[in-house]
């Protein structure tokens, strides 16, 4: 779409577009209008009871020239066994753009898989013919800086503006209402005269991308046609939405990972809408969720929340009165996480929205019978959903379009007020740091891994972020605090200041001691400096800042992960600025992409890339596959550099290829005469496996994506392939797999064996399916054949990696002799950041990390270490003296004889490491595992007082210190245990490289070992 932003003349902008504001119109068809009796009879049999629908939906208007749904459905929006391809929905939107001059449609860019997505503007000729000077408008409000804050020049392009109200179907693909929804209210925008729609054209453009998730659209509507082909069987669960990932697709605000992400962000910056409201549904009849139960995400403008309020009650308002039962807001959702794709106008100055609509997987009609906690009344729901109700998928389609009109006509009456608002909430971001604060974030010239800061900033170039780069050092006056754990994040960081990092520590309290006093800190130039004084400062601030979730909040329901800082979770430093001194230090406004340095830096044959963890590092390997590279097993110095232990040597390469690579990727390599003399050992080209169940694929998709991203290649296997190759080591060095949730036995059973084969293929039925993989039969698991040709692997020489909830499967089926695993009780760490340390930095897997390091964490298994097999010797024991005679210090003395020698106790043992095993039990060595075969902690969970970063921890000692990634040798090979999730929705860039360093050093994982001495 390209929408002119020349200025229009004074002229033009006094004319209102806006006749009837503010008007209050009956809702209900105009008598004069003819009505399309076919159609409007069969929306009348296909709703199930009178009361699921309203004046605003029960009657269709009819129009000579301007085509129905039926046309390209066959029947009616909402029709039982109707549910249209994305294709089909697009092409009746197009049908109605050439046959109505108050529809355009606009493609908004592709999928993963390469189909299209649109977005539909509908609104009178008159506004539609000045969507380019109003954008003009809209885009000063927008950013009140170009109208030097002037409050009264706002007021005058508030007058002359229209509204634009962004609406986005079925993000989710197994909520399947949305589309026909989506078009019928089209229609019916561009159609209906009566004075209430004709209200809402005249005065807001209503735009409409009918569906959000293609890909995994097509594929449900496969499943449903396959559904009805064979109605009496049992029919395959959606396992794949999108390309990568399900329901996470809705919690890709912050990664910007996937292209339906990008595509309405992108279209949300350019069209500058002041609303995204998103379609869902899982609960009964209409929630709006959007006003919610809180805590509200913190960042927000309180303009926001009210604004939240006052459409979500009108809302409720005007559907009780038509009396349409189970309309409700509030609810439990917690509007915390700005993850969610509403949340993009959230952070943006606009209006964020979502309905949760009741709907059947399809488009059966069904007799539903809901949950006491469903149908009950409540504060919030006084006309609660029935407990029982024959519904359709009309009824969803009655609702979705009754509540959207309702709020299209309330947020046009009211037009006016929200567009000063989305001009107040751009200049009060503006002016953030002349009151809340902070006055900028800063990312340190110096960085470690400049390639993951490159990243993290141009993730938040992609928000729409301004981001300016100092031209001379500055100092700034930081918070102050005690040094910690987090301090030393590189080991070639020279950053003696670092200590000002602004990371809480476990006690709240801490960070407000009087001891915090100010300090000052100088950075170089070169620096990041990303000014809080501009329109979408709160969506910086939201993102890179610290979250604190109170253990005691009143909220107890919570909706999803508490913490999402990009910093920690990119292992960059971001320092937060308080001073609003760092606006005035000389910078200049980077108008490109960001990129890290990068070349070769001086000559020689001989090039080394120092391991900074920088993510590039892998496409670097894998982009150069043929050229031999090594890695060093201790820090060196070269080229009056230092490199980190697990640098790249590289002997033997084109110089020019190494260039253009580097360059490309952003990586920077030194030319060197002869190499350090170093013990070094080769980086291989490993051959990776993916393999996934078919229980779940969500959790391993962000694995998928993060390794296509770097360009790393993987072989995608299931645990039924796996079940079927005795010899895998031949085709692959490294197997992972990925979080499943279901639990080891679910995937070793699968599913039960129960009534017909599950298949996920491509038929002609269903052209959408089994292209990512496939299957004739989905239930099969993984079976006792597959475990055995995966310990087989291992022995062979493989690395299976597992993660969070399938490091059970490992060490419960004898993988890991040594490790056991245990749930916790007590602890509460909810999608929360955590500190760990790092235990042995020799080891390959914490190559380029410093001491410590933040990572994502979920209620993460609870490790425990032992030198013999299904022991854990030592723990447990009382320790201190007996009671006795003497001081607690003091032997006691046994009366009678002479005092006995009291042998030295043994060595205390850490929580992370294993117990030394008693000379009583070496006498006989069963069970005791030999040194070279114990499990090696690289990685720990931080000492509890400083375990927390961000997001919600209670009951932290519980898993405070124990060992958090494993690597365990067993046979030739390594299996690695992960108890937090190095891979989890496009965020955690900083830790990525653990399992690369896995990958890539899968031979020689024994590097730099010191093995116990018996
Ligand atoms: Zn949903």
């Amino acid at each position: 779409m390209i929408l002119s932003l020349r200025p229009m003349p004074l002229i033009l902008l006094v004319i209102t577009t806006c006749a009837i504001s503010n008007a209050q119109v009956k809702p209900g068809r105009d008598p004069n209008q003819p009505i399309d009796e076919e159609y409007t009879k069969k929306i009348r049999e296909y709703t199930t009871a009178p009361h699921f629908n309203s004046p605003l939906t029960d009657y269709l208007p009819a129009s000579p020239n301007v085509p129905t749904p039926k046309a390209v459905l066959g029947d009616i929006a909402g029709a039982p066994g109707k549910l249209p391809y994305a294709e089909e929905v697009y092409r009746y939107m197009r049908m109605l753009e050439r046959a109505s001059p108050r529809v355009k449609v606009y493609s908004i860019g592709t999928t993963e898989e390469g189909r299209e997505m649109i977005a539909v503007a509908v609104a009178s000729e008159k506004l539609l013919a000045k969507l380019d000077e109003n954008h003009a408008r809209l885009a000063k409000l927008a950013d009140p800086r170009t109208i030097n804050m002037d409050d009264a020049e706002a007021d005058k392009l508030v007058a002359a503006s229209f509204p634009i109200y962004y609406i986005t179907g079925t993000i989710h693909s197994v909520e399947t209402g949305a589309p026909t929804a989506l078009m019928e209210l089209a229609y019916r925008l561009a159609v209906d005269d009566s004075a209430y729609v004709k209200n809402i054209r005249d005065n807001v453009v209503t735009l409409i991308t009918p569906v959000v998730e293609v890909d995994g659209r097509n594929r449900m509507v496969d499943i449903y046609n396959w559904h009805l082909a064979h109605p009496n069987e049992n029919w395959p669960s959606l396992i794949y939405w999108g390309h990568y990932v399900a329901h996470d697709n809705n919690r890709d605000a912050i990664g910007l990972s996937l292209k339906l992400t990008r595509n309405v962000l992108n279209t949300y910056l350019t069209w500058k809408p002041q609303v995204l409201h998103d379609l869902h549904e899982s609960v009964p009849y209409l929630y709006d969720n959007t006003i919610g139960d809180g805590p509200y995400n913190a960042w927000v403008d309180p303009i926001l929340t009210d604004e939240w309020q006052m459409i979500g009650w009108n809302n409720v308002s005007e559907m009780t009165k038509f009396g349409m039962p189970g309309v409700f807001a509030h609810g439990n959702f917690d509007t915390w996480s700005p993850g969610y794709l509403m949340f993009i106008a959230a952070t943006h100055n606009g209006i964020s929205r979502l309905y949760e609509t009741f709907g059947n997987g399809g488009a059966d009609t069904l007799e539903r019978t809901l949950s006491p906690s469903e149908y009950q009344r409540t504060w919030y729901r006084q006309n609660p959903p029935l407990p029982k109700a024959k519904w359709s998928q009309r009824n969803n389609n009655n609702y979705e379009e009754t509540a959207l009109l309702t709020s299209l006509t309330y947020f046009g009456n009211n037009s006016k007020l929200f567009l000063k608002n989305f001009y107040l909430k751009g200049k009060r971001s503006i002016e953030k740091p002349k009151n809340e604060g902070p006055a900028a974030y800063v990312l340190p010239g110096d960085e470690v891994r400049a390639g993951n800061q490159a990243e993290l900033l141009r993730t938040l170039q992609g928000q729409g972020v301004e981001i300016s780069r100092a031209t001379a050092p500055f100092t700034v006056t930081v918070k102050a605090k005690k040094p910690e754990p987090g301090a030393d994040r590189g080991p070639s960081s020279a950053r003696a200041s670092a200590a000002a990092t602004a990371t809480p520590t476990a006690s709240p309290s801490a960070s407000a001691t009087p001891s915090a006093t100010p300090a000052t800190r100088q950075f170089p130039a070169g620096s990041y400096i990303i000014r809080m004084d501009q329109p979408y400062s709160r969506t910086a601030d939201a993102l890179l800042d610290y979250q604190y979730w109170a253990p005691n909040d009143p909220q107890q329901d919570i909706y999803d992960d508490t913490a999402w800082t990009m910093g920690e979770l990119a292992n960059v430093e971001v320092v937060r600025i308080t001073d609003p001194k760092v606006l005035g230090a000389a910078m200049e406004r980077i108008t490109s992409e960001v990129r890290s340095p990068s070349g070769i830096n001086s000559s020689g044959t001989v090039y080394l890339v120092n391991h900074n963890a920088d993510n590039a590092l892998v496409t670097l390997r894998y982009r150069l596959k043929n050229v031999e590279m090594e890695a060093a097993e201790e820090p060196f110095e070269a080229a009056g550099h230092k490199f980190n232990r697990g640098s790249f040597i590289i002997r033997k390469a084109s110089e020019s290829d190494l260039k253009r690579v580097s360059d490309e990727l952003g990586i920077q390599v030194y030319g060197v005469a002869d190499a350090p003399s170093v013990k070094t050992h080769p980086v291989r080209v490993a051959r990776v496996a993916l393999m996934h169940t078919w229980l779940s694929t969500q959790d391993e998709g962000w694995y998928r994506l993060g390794l296509d991203q770097l360009q790393v290649p993987f072989s995608y296997i299931s645990t039924q392939d796996a079940a079927k190759d005795a010899n895998l080591r031949s085709k692959y060095d490294v197997i992972v797999l990925a979080p499943v949730g279901r639990g080891s036995a679910a995937i070793i059973n699968g599913q039960p064996m129960y009534g017909n084969p599950i298949p996920w293929k491509t038929t002609s039925l269903t052209p959408n399916i089994g292209k990512i993989d496939a299957t004739d039969d989905m239930r099969p698991g993984l079976g006792w054949s597959g475990l055995e040709n995966l310990q087989k692997f291992v022995r062979d020489g493989g690395v299976f990696i597992t993660v969070d909830d399938t490091t059970d499967l490992a060490v419960t089926y004898g993988f890991t002799p040594g490790v056991s695993v245990t749930r916790s009780t007590r602890l509460r760490a909810v999608g929360d950041i955590l500190r760990m340390k790092t235990v042995d930095s020799t080891s390959p897997i914490a190559y380029g990390y410093g001491d410590s390091l933040a990572m994502y964490c979920s209620n993460g298994p609870i490790f425990n270490i032992s030198n013999i097999v299904g022991g854990r010797v030592g723990r447990g024991q009382r320790e201190g003296r007996g009671t006795g005679r003497g001081t607690p210090d003091d032997p006691d003395v046994p009366q009678g004889r002479p005092p006995a020698e009291i042998p030295e106790p043994p060595p205390k043992t850490e929580v992370w490491e294993a117990a030394p095993i008693p000379e009583e039990q070496r006498r006989n060595a069963l069970g005791i595992i030999p040194p070279a075969q114990r499990p090696r902690v690289v990685v720990r969970y931080a000492d509890n007082r400083d375990l927390f970063v961000s997001g919600l921890l209670d009951g932290g000692d519980e898993i405070a210190q124990h060992a958090a990634v494993i690597d365990v040798p067993s046979g030739n090979g390594h299996v690695i245990l992960f108890s937090t999730n190095p891979f989890w929705r496009g965020q955690t860039k900083g830790s990525y490289f653990l399992l690369f360093n896995a990958i890539l050093n899968f031979d020689n994982l024994n590097a730099g070992r010191k093995l116990d001495t018996k």
